[in-house]
């Protein structure tokens, strides 16, 4: 049995612990903050409960796999519910259009609302599902950094591929030729926000992420997203993993090229494994003594600047996940990546928990988590920033939604990405890592493993293979499978 120790709860780390415990390691899981989850985290304000990070669930398989890894089922424990519709669009000029995720029954709603061929929709949703299938085992579920990998005739099929993979144009440029209308595509366009990246400068690979949600399913847990970090806790708990909250993991000790433990609160404890779920950025600087040159670093992904507003009222017209879009996306975006700015038209993103989980807002209210995409902190003035980018949202809200938005605020939380940095060590607040702005980026992203020091791996959302949820998941998979069995 090897002692594990993995540093940070997020959901990279608590998934490696599990996988770990599950080969009959023992495991210690060593966070910084009072609670598991990271950036899936929640807070409470007056009566309203908001998720503070991740809101959209895709791929709730591999949350599942993880009970079952240790011989429990996720249904005794977690009511993970198919969402019909993903998400309300409004456009700037009045239309409004209902994401179903049924391809059948959204491109109706796209042919009748839009005018957009019902048979481009469909086509491109079975382009993005044949996509996904063909790279999923290689981009997601690999290492891309083990030679063992490439030997495989799957993969070697994979990247003998290129027009199926379609690296070299953007993915704006990809839904510009798949439909007629600009509305569908902006639709299609947001998808590599998913990652935090430009539309206008990630490959056209990244439509494997419509897939997700049209194909496999968009998916809410009840209690709200923080109910998944809080439930794979409690598994661990059950099967013996040990958790130390409130204790930040200092260093590393290493003798003849091998770890063997780290030092936090004080205390040396001994492991032959070390799992980092912390920022890779930040693990180079603090933890190998290494000094990473922004020029050196890849493209972050995008942050994110939320308003956390208790409301007195509640909405019709709006879903569980709704999207105002901007006029011009693509100079929101030249903004976001070219000048580190929030343009004053950004396009808004309304999650309200409380429309499907009932006891996250009292009878008669909501609570609104809005949220705008912001550059990675760079040193901006954000006390300018969020004053005026607060404005635009209320202005933006109150025109599309026929109401008054500032009177009905009764309490207001905010998250900006010098908080996001604070609290989960996330290098300057990036939500996903690195970006997918370059047709590299795949490749460009850091090992699951050190190849400095032996028994020391890498897992969550900065490392292979990126951000978000799944791929989060994905990267303890691969962590674990580097680990032989006890
Ligand atoms: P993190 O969540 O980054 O956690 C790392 C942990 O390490 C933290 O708990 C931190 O406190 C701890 N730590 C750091 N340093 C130390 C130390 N020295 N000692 C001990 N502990 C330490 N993804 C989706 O799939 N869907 C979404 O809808 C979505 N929306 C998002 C919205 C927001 C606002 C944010 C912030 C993220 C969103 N994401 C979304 C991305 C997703 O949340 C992340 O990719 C994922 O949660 C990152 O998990 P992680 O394993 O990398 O660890």
């Amino acid at each position: 049995m090897k002692k594990v120790v993995v540093i940070g709860a997020g959901i990279g780390g608590l998934a490696s612990a599990i996988r770990l415990a599950a080969k009959n390691h023992q495991v210690t899981v060593i966070e910084q903050e009072s609670q598991p989850g990271g950036k899936m985290s929640e807070i409470r304000a007056g009566d309203f409960r908001f998720d503070t990070g991740p809101s959209l669930l895709t791929l709730p398989h591999l949350v599942e796999e993880l009970f079952e890894l240790l011989g429990e089922k996720a249904e005794d424990y977690l009511s993970i519910q198919r969402l019909e519709e993903s998400c309300r669009y409004f456009y700037p000029e009045g239309k409004r259009i209902r994401a179903w995720t049924s391809p059948e029954r959204f491109s109706d709603e796209l042919e009748s609302k839009l005018g957009e061929p019902k048979e481009n929709t469909l086509r491109y949703l079975k382009k993005a599902k044949r996509l996904y299938h063909f790279t999923a085992d290689l981009f997601i579920f690999s290492s891309l950094h083990r030679l063992k990998t490439f030997r495989n005739r799957k993969t070697f099929g994979t990247l003998m591929r290129p027009g199926l993979l379609d690296p070299f144009r953007s993915l704006h440029q990809a839904n510009r030729r798949a439909f007629q209308t600009r509305e569908a595509q902006q639709i299609f366009d947001r998808y590599a926000t998913y990652n935090g990246s430009d539309p206008f400068r990630a490959p056209a690979t990244l439509k494997i992420i419509s897939h997700l949600e049209h194909n496999t399913g968009a998916f809410f847990p009840s209690g709200g997203m923080y109910k998944i970090a809080s439930e794979l806790h409690q598994l661990a708990m059950r099967h013996g993993i040990t958790f130390q909250f409130n204790t930040r993991v200092e260093s590393l000790t290493t003798a003849n090229g091998k770890v063997t433990g780290v030092e936090a609160g004080n205390q040396h404890i001994p492991a032959d494994i070390v799992i980092s779920d912390i920022d890779i950025h930040h693990f180079k600087r603090q933890f190998l003594n290494q000094q990473v040159q922004r020029k050196e670093r890849p493209e972050l992904s995008s942050s994110a600047l939320i308003f956390f507003w208790g409301m007195d009222t509640q909405s019709d017209e709006t879903g569980l996940h709704n999207i105002f879009f901007s006029s011009n996306y693509m100079e929101e975006f030249r903004m976001l990546f070219s000048q580190a700015a929030i343009s004053d038209d950004p396009t808004i993103y309304l999650y309200i928990s409380s429309k499907m989980e009932t006891a996250d807002a009292p009878s008669g209210k909501e609570n609104w988590f809005v949220m705008v995409n912001a550059p990675a902190d760079s040193g901006q003035n954000w006390d300018n920033l969020i004053e005026r980018t607060r404005r635009h949202i209320i202005s933006k809200l109150e025109a599309q939604l026929n109401m008054e938005i500032e009177k009905h605020i009764l309490v207001e939380k905010r998250l900006t990405p010098r908080d996001i940095e604070r609290r989960t060590s996330s290098e300057a607040g990036a939500l996903y890592g690195s970006s997918s702005n370059n047709i590299f980026s795949a490749f460009m992203r850091h090992p699951n493993f050190s190849k400095q020091l032996k028994g020391l791996y890498f897992t969550g959302g900065s490392v292979h293979p990126g951000g978000g949820i799944p791929l989060c998941l994905a990267s303890a998979k691969i962590v674990s499978d580097m680990i032989p069995k006890e």
